[in-house]
């Protein structure tokens, strides 16, 4: 296994408790590119709700789109 299994357009999600962009996941990733089990932030061990997680992930990609601008999405 290497990191080239990991989604290219994964980003971290911010934990609403301790405010880290640091997450682990556990179980790989789904078809549609999301975690296939549980994620937890690796700084306080937050368990992400799934539907959270999700939202939160969707706010990442929209900051890092307008980040990078619309010539590089
Ligand atoms: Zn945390």
């Amino acid at each position: 296994m290497t990191n080239a299994d990991l989604p290219k357009n994964l980003l971290p999600v911010t934990c609403p408790v301790c405010g880290e962009s640091q997450n682990t996941t556990v179980g790989g990733f789904d078809a549609n590119d999301l975690p296939a089990g549980t994620v937890n932030c690796m700084v306080c061990r937050h368990a992400f709700q799934r539907d959270s997680y999700i939202r939160a992930l969707e706010l990442r990609r929209q900051e890092f789109a307008r980040l990078t601008g619309p010539g590089e999405v």
